[in-house]
């Protein structure tokens, strides 16, 4: 593999770039078109990855686009110091897809997260002395800054990093007793915060009755519920919100993602009893929530609260999960299949990473997190012909495997 072309790409992004990404894929997408990419020499891959479920509406989607240029046409920054109307469409929509609260724009999903973090400090320490320990849980991915990193609960992201920051304890993931356990004793818990589906985690799904005993359990013992949808938030669970698939509402929402459609963006949601603890002037970014950031927002929202929408990525859903049911039993090496919505992963015997590369020479983008577990998340519109391609280059690489 690797044109001419590609090998003069890869050769400058060594002499230009942090190596920090390691080696990437060998190739670079230079045009999107709806659920398809094509690379430096014009080559068309099915993408079932979204730039880790960025990319919520494909590529080119026609009504983002047209809002953006709107925007870069109108107005692209003025910061925080300004009233926004993007802002405010953009926070409207999202009380409409979630549940009644305020939102704070920001950036990205660490960003997210780090707010979420203060506010939850904030508001502990109102409430009581030294009430400032947050739980979070074994495989759980919450950022790289130094707040999300340390609420993270995984060595190899801590790793050379010196002192976390302090008051984060990490508790096994799906275990009750284990968090009843540590609630009993926590009066210096100031909050829960927890990924229901982990995504970098390898897809673990939480259950039923470990998420209800969370929310009863902070409930009664004013400790808040920090929920991270970074990765499962706007659509990607099928639902707009993974919370909706547990009959529970978390005092803070985190997102980023998916949220701008490709377009940087991150925010916190909560309940109408916070804001207050972020008073003038303790929180703020020079970006978050900019004009152009939000008419993304706006766009990308707009589009998803239309009834047919998540219809669609359920029913794609459906189809996936129904061609992978199919394909464990015939493959040995696939150990387990799950997720929800388009947010699904395939564990399997053995490193992920060379069928991912197959993948990719055969057209198909997908990705390996968590070492053994492929990783689907194409874009939530995609139409039924091109996941039916995909699934049949999928299939390609598993009876390669088999066969070798
Ligand atoms: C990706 C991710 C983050 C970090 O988001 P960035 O935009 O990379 O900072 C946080 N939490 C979860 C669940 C994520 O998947």
């Amino acid at each position: 593999m690797g044109s001419a072309k590609l090998k003069k790409i890869m050769a400058d992004d060594k002499a230009h770039l942090f190596q920090n990404y390691g080696d990437r894929m060998p190739v670079c997408f230079v045009r999107g078109e709806d659920s398809c990419l094509f690379d430096q020499d014009n080559r068309k891959y099915i993408d079932f990855f979204s730039g880790i479920a960025v990319s919520s509406l494909g590529h080119r989607n026609r009504a983002l686009s047209k809002a953006l240029h709107r925007q870069v046409d109108s107005v692209l920054h003025t910061s925080n110091w300004y009233y926004n109307r993007e802002q405010i469409e953009a926070a409207a929509l999202l009380t409409a897809a979630s549940f009644p609260g305020k939102t704070l724009f920001v950036n990205s999903g660490t960003e997210a997260n780090e707010a979420a973090i203060k506010l939850a400090r904030r508001y502990g320490l109102s409430q009581g002395k030294n009430k400032y320990r947050i739980i979070s849980f074994t495989n759980s991915f919450h950022g790289r800054t130094y707040g999300g990193m340390s609420a993270t609960a995984q060595k190899k992201i801590h790793d050379g990093f010196g002192p976390l920051l302090p008051g984060f304890t990490y508790l096994p993931f799906n275990d009750t007793k284990a968090f009843a356990k540590e609630m009993k004793k926590g009066r210096d818990i100031c909050a829960v915060m927890i990924e229901l589906i982990q995504g970098e985690g390898g897809i673990q799904i939480a259950e039923q009755d470990f998420v209800k005993e969370i929310f009863h359990l902070c409930g009664k013992n004013a400790v808040l519920t920090i929920v991270d949808e970074v990765q499962t938030g706007v659509g990607r669970t099928g639902v707009m919100f993974a919370y909706q698939h547990y009959g529970v509402v978390p005092d803070i929402l985190t997102m980023a993602k998916g949220l701008g459609g490709g377009v940087p963006v991150g925010a916190i949601h909560a309940k109408n009893f916070l804001p207050e603890f972020f008073p003038r002037g303790v929180h703020g970014t020079t970006f978050g929530g900019n004009h152009l950031a939000c008419a993304a927002v706006a766009a990308v929202l707009r589009q998803m609260a239309a009834k047919s929408f998540l219809r669609n990525t359920r029913a794609a859903s459906a189809f996936i999960l129904g061609e992978l049911a199919r394909m464990k039993k015939q493959f040995g090496f696939i150990k387990d299949v799950r997720g929800m919505g388009l947010h699904i992963g395939i564990e399997l015997d053995r490193p992920g990473t060379p069928l991912v590369v197959r993948a990719l020479e055969k057209g198909l983008v997908i990705n390996c997190t968590a070492d053994t577990v492929i990783r689907i998340m194409p874009p939530l519109n995609i139409p039924p012909t091109i996941a039916k391609a995909g699934m049949k280059i999928l299939e390609g690489i598993f009876l390669e495997e088999k066969q070798q």
